[in-house]
């Protein structure tokens, strides 16, 4: 019997001096919690690569597929561990191949150190022999249904036959910290997925309709934060009721551009919750045209709400993409059930599509900003989130929900 791990192999891209170590840790720890109760064992390092040991069989697929969806991971293999010996390695890929989709198949051998005596080619052949002599199964290096992977480290070799593909970009924690707009539609889970990915803890805010809706969006929101924690980068999610402050705007401002009010204050909301929790940008679903109010004159007018930069990881990409995307996350199913959220509140007839600036400024003077963004703040809630890196503000925040 060979023990079994889970082979972590991450990019080696920007892993060069100094962030590498601080990269590699962040990943430990992120992967320590994502597998907290799929194993009993830790997380541990070996050359270039991160292993997770296996404790408990019947975890195992859930194990790997945690463990894929983790920022900072290129792969994650079903690895058996052996001695630094060729029959030792011939005895476990005979025991994967045996296990492995029918067919011809290929062996890909690799050594990460030049003193273990038998070299890659010469592994393949060896290996791919004596599997051919035990199974009657031919070789097909073009076409294989099945492939054995083994690689030799320093100590031990690690040999598999199924690698899942993971999800790429960055650990989460090693790229600061973002406060996301989270609605509870299909676009914004998506956009604050693409941060994550790319390292960043997210922090996301949800505004509701009440008390002039239920809350049946800032539900769907928190389902939306659970499955986002699968990947360890949400931190906490803030829901702000935010349906009286639109019926002030509703009431004193000209119907054509109420909806771009609401954005601004939304964004002012969202801002200075970002500045308690130490963020550095500000992140929406946007995608350049995709409705109305996501012109680029729109898009323009209520940016300048914001001082902090607004990322819009979604700008380019067309609907069907980012529905094929939100599926492959698993939030489009819960986005996809009907709501009303503030967006359906107070809404005029007519919105205006290309907004002038002077005049969103002109209608935002005769509003009492500063009294708004502390009432809606005031009433705001949060929910924390499963997210190893994320260090909640201090003083803690407003209530916890
Ligand atoms: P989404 O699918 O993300 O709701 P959308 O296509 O409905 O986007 P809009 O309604 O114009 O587009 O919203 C644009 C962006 O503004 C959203 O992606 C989100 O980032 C933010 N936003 C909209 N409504 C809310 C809300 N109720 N709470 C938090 N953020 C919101
Ligand atoms: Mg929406």
């Amino acid at each position: 019997m060979f023990e079994r791990v889970a082979l972590v192999h991450y990019h080696e891209i920007g892993l060069k001096g100094r962030n590498r170590a601080s990269f590699e840790n962040r990943l430990r720890l992120n992967l320590d919690s994502a597998c907290a109760g799929l194993t009993t064992a830790r997380t541990e390092r070996i050359s270039s690569r991160l292993l997770v040991p296996v404790t408990d069989g019947s975890r195992a697929d859930a194990l790997l597929e945690r463990i894929a969806g983790l920022p900072g991971i290129s792969s994650v293999a079903d690895a058996l561990v052996t001695a630094r010996d060729l029959g030792e390695i011939e005895s476990a890929a005979l025991q994967l191949l045996v296990e492995a989709p029918e067919g011809p198949f290929a062996v890909d051998a690799r050594r990460s150190n030049t003193d273990f005596p038998v070299s890659s080619h010469e592994m393949n052949v060896e290996v791919g022999r004596f599997l051919v002599e035990r199974t009657g199964r031919r070789v097909d290096l073009s076409h294989p249904a099945a492939t054995v992977w083994i690689e030799v480290v320093q100590g031990s070799a690690y040999v598999y036959s199924r690698r899942l593909q993971a999800a790429g970009g960055l650990p989460v924690g090693t790229a600061g910290k973002v406060m996301a707009l989270l609605s509870a539609g299909i676009d914004s889970p998506v956009a604050a997925w693409r941060t994550m990915k790319r390292g960043a803890v997210v922090v996301a805010v949800h505004f509701s309709g009440q008390p002039f809706t239920g809350d049946l969006s800032a539900r769907l929101a928190g389902e939306i934060g659970h499955v986002l924690e699968r990947h360890e980068g949400l931190g906490r999610l803030y829901v702000v009721p935010f349906g009286e402050l639109q019926r002030e705007i509703s009431l004193t401002s000209p119907p054509g551009l109420r909806v771009l009010l609401y954005r601004r204050l939304m964004l002012r909301v969202a801002e200075e919750l970002g500045v308690r929790e130490g963020a550095h940008a500000l992140v929406t679903g946007e995608s350049l045209g995709q409705v109305a109010s996501q012109t680029l004159e729109n898009i323009a007018a209520v940016d300048r709400a914001a001082t902090m930069p607004v990322l819009r990881p979604l700008v380019g990409m067309d609907k069907n993409e980012i529905i094929a995307e939100a599926r492959r996350l698993g939030t489009f199913e819960i986005s996809s059930q009907s709501h009303e959220d503030c967006c359906t509140l107070f809404m005029p007839r007519m919105p205006v599509t290309r907004a002038k600036v002077a005049d969103v400024d002109e209608a935002e003077d005769a509003l009492d900003l500063r009294r708004m963004v502390a009432e809606a703040l005031e009433v705001s809630t949060h929910e924390d989130f499963r997210c190893p890196a994320y260090r909640p503000p201090r003083g803690g925040g407003s209530a916890a929900a």
